[in-house]
C-alpha cells in the first residue's frame, strides 16, 4: 500500500511560516534499505565490501535544494498537475506545454523562460511548478526571488556594499534563478543598476534564469511594454537568455473552481496537455509530490 502521507514520494511539502517547506516523510526516516544509516554495503567484483549512498540520501539533497529555493508559502501546492488547463484558453494551454517541455528537457546552462501576460493568468504558478520539478526530479539548486523584495532588501543594505554583495552573490551564482514580477518597482536608476548587475552577470556566465512579468516584452513603447520598465539593454539580454512565452487569457484566479482549491497532491488535471507525448503524459503522472491540502490561492 502506498504511504498515506507522501504517496511514496518520500517527502511532503507544506506551507510553514513564509516559505513552502519540504520534509522527509516518516516512511523514509525508517528507510528499509539502510535502517536510516544513509549507506548500503555492496561487494565489488573482487569481493571487497564498499559503502554506497542509499537512495534515501538523494532525498536529503532534494529537500535541502527545495528549502533553499525559498518558494513563498502561498505557492506550496503549485504543480503542473494542479494547474487547471482550460482548453479554450489556447495561449495558456500552450504556455503550460512550453514550461513542461522546458523541464523535461532541462540541461545545464540552458536558455531560460520569460513568462509574460496579464496578472492572474497563472504565470507564477507555472514558474513554481517548473522550480519544483527541477528541484525534486532533477535535483538542481534553484532560488526563487520576488523582484520587489530583492529591491527592498538591497535598499535596506544601501551604503553597506559588502551586505549588498552578500545579497546579490548567491543570486548570481545559483545554477537556476527564478525572478517573479520583473519590472515591478519604481524603475529608478538605482533599481535598474541592481537589475543590470544581476542579469549581466548571469548572462555572462550563461546561467539559466526564469522570469515572470506583467509587461509585454514584444511592445516597443507604452506603460504595458517591458522595455519601459527595464530599459533596452536589459531587454536585449532577455531576448538572448530566455524563450519568451505569452501566458494570456481569462483571469486564472477567478477561474479556479472550489474543487481545485482543496486539490490534493495526487490529483491531476484530466485535460490532456497540448501535444503531450506518451513520455510527457507519464511524467505528469509522476510529478505530484505530497502536498498539503491547505487552500492557497492568489
Ligand atoms: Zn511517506
Ligand atoms: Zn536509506
Amino acid at each position: 500500500m502506498p504511504c498515506p502521507l507522501c504517496g511514496d514520494k518520500g517527502l511532503t511539502i507544506r506551507a510553514e511560516g513564509p516559505f513552502a517547506i519540504a520534509r522527509a516523510c516518516e516512511c523514509v526516516a525508517r528507510c528499509q534499505h539502510c535502517n536510516g544509516d544513509g549507506y548500503v554495503y555492496e561487494r565489488d567484483e573482487r569481493g571487497y565490501r564498499f559503502a554506497k549512498p542509499c537512495v534515501c540520501l538523494r532525498d536529503t539533497k532534494r529537500i535541502t535544494f527545495f528549502n533553499g529555493a525559498q518558494i513563498p508559502a502561498l505557492y506550496a501546492d503549485r504543480t503542473f498537475e494542479s494547474f487547471e488547463i482550460d482548453t479554450s484558453q489556447k495561449k495558456i494551454q500552450s504556455a503550460w506545454g512550453h514550461t513542461n517541455h522546458f523541464c523535461l528537457n532541462f540541461d545545464k546552462n540552458q536558455q531560460g523562460l520569460l513568462l509574460y501576460g496579464n496578472s492572474g493568468t497563472g504565470k507564477t504558478h507555472l514558474m513554481v511548478a517548473a522550480i519544483r520539478r527541477l528541484v525534486l526530479e532533477r535535483a538542481r539548486p534553484i532560488r526563487f526571488v520576488e523582484f520587489v523584495h530583492l529591491l527592498s532588501d538591497m535598499k535596506a543594505s544601501f551604503g553597506d556594499r559588502s551586505r549588498g554583495q552578500d545579497l546579490i552573490t548567491p543570486l548570481v551564482e545559483v545554477p537556476v534563478l527564478a525572478i517573479d514580477e520583473l519590472g515591478k518597482g519604481r524603475g529608478t536608476d538605482w533599481e535598474m543598476s541592481v537589475l543590470d548587475e544581476l542579469i549581466s552577470k548571469r548572462y555572462n556566465t550563461e546561467r539559466t534564469t526564469l522570469f515572470t512579468t506583467n509587461y509585454d516584452p514584444t511592445k516597443t513603447e507604452g506603460q504595458d511594454a517591458l522595455v519601459t520598465h527595464v530599459g533596452q539593454r536589459i531587454l536585449s539580454r532577455l531576448k538572448e537568455m530566455c524563450r519568451w512565452v505569452e501566458v494570456n487569457g481569462a483571469d486564472y484566479r477567478e477561474k479556479l473552481s472550489p474543487s481545485i482549491q482543496i486539490r490534493s497532491g495526487n490529483a491531476i488535471s484530466t485535460k490532456p496537455a497540448p501535444q503531450a507525448s506518451p513520455a510527457e503524459r507519464l511524467d505528469r503522472r509522476d510529478g505530484a509530490h505530497g502536498v498539503s491540502n491547505k487552500p492557497l490561492h492568489r
